[in-house]
């Protein structure tokens, strides 16, 4: 049989209006709040299903001279669909069951006819069809309610994070222009989000930055050619009032409804940098004194070596005067001979004035926090401790911490101390450092720094503290520990070592409490 084309298209344009239809029926029902459940919903479905069926068969009895034996059941349609609408199943079933009887008892008036009772089947099995349909729709609703709800959970949860996050994040899409603007960016660059929205995000940049940025986003898009994407990179970024700032950026990439964006993670690394900068500045003031003091060690030990052949020269020269004198009193060698005599007495005392300097050097003592002190040396001392495997301990007396001494200088103790202890424990399996302050001997605070390595060697325990002493082979100069007995004695303090049990050594010194009240400089002081 053919089927005339177009029955066939009448058929299809009804099915796509029957398409439509379902969706917008889908849509609202997914708008719809949630149906609600519970006792108390139920009831007053019933009841409305109650009304909706007394406001029927009112009407029908007001038409019934009109309507005579016809059309008794569709007055109660309403009730049917309210209570299928606001209860389910279970309402839907009693109002028609009630409808039925009643309707059987309005027609009870006219002989009863086949066509009524068809009229009640059908009736009966539409409500069937209307109640499980409403119990379905109810169910969809409820579903997708929990839907919605558990999105704006997640979408709350999500936006918690992207508030309370430390770094800066915000969103562009493909033509860079800015989605979404978290409060730590608001911080971070002086924008507020709705100054930010739907401006190009060159805003957040130095004006060179921005032309490269455009570029590279277009070339990205055509080529797909990534630079930034998942690569953490050092930018320099721009705050709203003009001040430009490095920050570290990382860009993420995502699609959400059919269309591409670039998320931005940007973290400020100015904190960062000013601490590596001051970190660079106090190791080029610790290298600088460790090389002064090395060389003046140097000088003291050349200045005690020379010492003696000068008072040799001295000796051999008045002994040589005294010779000639007896054999000839009216030489003019003897003057010679006094000059030199003069000149190596002078050049003895000059070498005392240098050992006498290099042992007291100049020194701005002031009251420093010990610990304060050690922990800016241990930023530096403990480079590479943490990948070595080292355990770093420390201890703090708060009661000794206000000391007075010259910070610099017990920093290069400290720096020396903790050097000695890290490579003392390079070959131990046990790498343990302990730093602890306490109570000292009257007036004067301790510094205890502890290792787990070999400990002292006993072939120069004896000379542990003098210069050129060392065990290292190729990259110790063996004046580190005589230059920190330098300064801890040029301080009233004492230095000292111990073994450690079981293992390593532990270093010891001393150094002069702050009184109570004393603060500031204490100037002019000679150590
Ligand atoms: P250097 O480190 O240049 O050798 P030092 O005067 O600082 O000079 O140290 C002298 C020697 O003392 C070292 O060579 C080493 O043998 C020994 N020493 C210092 N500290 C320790 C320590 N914590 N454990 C074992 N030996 C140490």
């Amino acid at each position: 049989m053919r089927i005339p084309s177009q029955s066939i298209r009448l058929a299809a344009a009804i099915r796509a209006s029957y398409q439509q239809l379902m969706q917008r029926v889908f849509r609202a029902l997914e708008d719809a709040p949630a149906p609600p459940s519970g006792p108390r919903p139920l009831v007053a479905s019933y009841l409305l299903g109650a009304l909706a069926i007394v406001l029927g068969a009112a009407a029908r009895i007001a038409l019934d001279p009109w309507l005579g034996d016809r059309a008794a059941f569709w007055f109660f349609m309403p009730a049917l669909l309210a209570t299928a609408a606001t209860g389910g199943w279970a309402p839907t079933l009693a109002a028609s069951l009630i409808a039925s009887l009643l309707s059987e008892a309005l027609l009870a008036r006219h002989p009863l006819v086949a066509a009524d009772q068809i009229d009640a089947g059908l009736f009966l099995t539409l409500s069937l069809v209307i109640g499980l349909a409403g119990a379905h729709l109810r169910r969809v609703r409820s579903d997708s309610a929990e839907m919605r709800r558990r999105v704006a959970d997640r979408q709350a949860h999500l936006q918690s994070i992207v508030d309370t996050a430390p770094d800066a994040m915000l969103i562009i899409d493909v033509a860079g222009l800015v989605q979404s603007f978290s409060p730590a960016a608001e911080r971070l660059f002086g924008w507020t989000t709705e100054e930010v929205l739907g401006r190009n995000v060159s805003l957040l940049m130095p004006q060179d930055h921005a032309i490269a940025h455009d570029n590279y986003l277009a070339r990205y898009l055509q080529t797909g050619e990534r630079r930034i994407i998942g690569r953490p990179r050092e930018v320099i970024a721009q705050h709203k009032n003009g001040e430009q700032f490095p920050v570290q950026l990382f860009v993420g990439e995502s699609e959400a409804a059919g269309a591409r964006f670039f998320t931005g993670f940007i973290h400020d690394l100015r904190a960062r940098m000013a601490a590596e900068n001051r970190v660079q500045g106090l190791q080029a003031e610790l290298i600088h004194t460790s090389r002064l003091s090395a060389l003046g060690e140097m000088a003291a030990a050349l200045a005690h070596e020379l010492n003696q052949p000068l008072s040799a020269i001295s000796n051999y020269l008045k002994g040589g005067r005294r010779l000639l004198l007896d054999e000839n009193p009216g030489s003019r060698a003897l003057e010679a001979l006094d000059k030199a005599a003069d000149q190596s007495l002078r050049a003895g005392e000059i070498i005392r004035r240098l050992r006498a300097f290099v042992a007291t050097g100049e020194s701005q003592r002031e009251v420093e926090s010990l610990k304060a002190l050690i922990e800016e040396t241990a930023v530096l001392g403990l480079v590479g401790a943490r990948e070595a495997g080292v355990r770093v301990q420390t201890r703090w007396d708060a009661e000794v911490d206000r000391v007075v001494v010259d910070r610099i200088q017990i920093q290069q103790v400290m720096l020396n101390l903790l050097r000695n202890a890290l490579e003392a424990m390079e070959d131990s399996t046990l790498r343990e450092l302990e730093i602890a302050t306490e109570r000292g001997e009257t007036g004067m605070a301790m510094v205890t720094v502890r290792d787990t390595g070999p400990g002292i060697s006993p072939v120069i325990a004896e000379r542990l503290f003098q210069p050129f002493t060392t065990t290292k082979q190729s990259r110790g100069m063996g004046v580190g520990l005589s230059i920190c007995r330098s300064i801890i004695e040029a301080h009233d303090g004492r230095i000292w070592v111990e073994p450690n049990l079981p293992k390593g050594a532990a270093f010891h010194f001393t150094v002069p409490r702050a009184s109570h009240g004393e603060s500031g400089a204490v100037q002019g002081d000679r150590l």
